[in-house]
């Protein structure tokens, strides 16, 4: 989404339960981007469990943005890293955990500024990820697709990619093109920011 005037809203939601996991080990993996980057390179982020949320949620949350940090600095963007936001403040990606019911697992909004850069991300794990024992592996998984919403990548047409849009069973770090993808996402680092110029990317 680009909007000339003001801050825009990139919403990304409905990561659903789904049943269908469908081998294609030979098909190319695309990768839409969203259109916005983020304009600096230390990313905070601050994580806010609602009542009765288990714990072990938000260690599987934290386990999902140490797997992002990690595929990060693996890759071309290696000056790009996830750090806690300072006690009591909300990061640049804001982490909501809420027990709730319903299929959706996950969401994430970003909103914009009008040069294209990211003011904010707002990420909610609800519904059936803590309503059901899901357990650690699967909210992890689904952690690990909406952070990759907020930081500028859609959904995956692979199903074995973590940011592919169903989900389809555990998958704990981000795949290489997930990284390719973050890359163009980011395409301005070294140098003046601008938004990504490519509309997706393909593995
Ligand atoms: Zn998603």
């Amino acid at each position: 989404m680009k909007k000339s005037v003001g801050m825009a809203l990139v919403m990304v939601t409905v990561m659903l339960i789904g049943t269908n996991v469908v081998p294609s080990a030979f098909a190319a993996n695309t990768i839409p981007l969203l259109g916005f980057a983020w304009n600096h390179t230390t990313l905070t982020y601050s994580i806010n469990a609602g009542k009765n949320v288990d714990p072990a949620a938000v260690t599987a949350t934290n386990d999902a943005i140490a797997a992002w940090d990690t595929a990060i600095n693996g890759g071309s963007k290696a000056d790009f890293n996830l750090v806690p936001a300072p006690s009591g403040t909300q990061g640049d990606i804001r982490i909501f955990l809420k027990v709730g019911t319903g299929v959706v697992l996950g969401s994430a909004q970003t909103f914009t500024n009008s040069d294209g850069s990211a003011k904010y991300s707002k990420v909610t794990l609800s519904g059936k990820a803590f309503g059901d024992p899901l357990g650690h592996d699967p909210v992890e998984t689904i952690a690990i697709q909406e952070f990759g919403h907020s930081l500028g990548l859609g959904h995956s047409s692979e199903p074995s990619d973590p940011m592919y849009g169903t989900y389809n069973g555990v998958k704990l770090a981000p795949s290489a093109c997930d990284v390719t993808a973050f890359d163009a996402v980011e395409a301005w680092y070294p140098g003046t920011f601008h938004p990504p110029t490519v509309s997706s990317v393909t593995c």
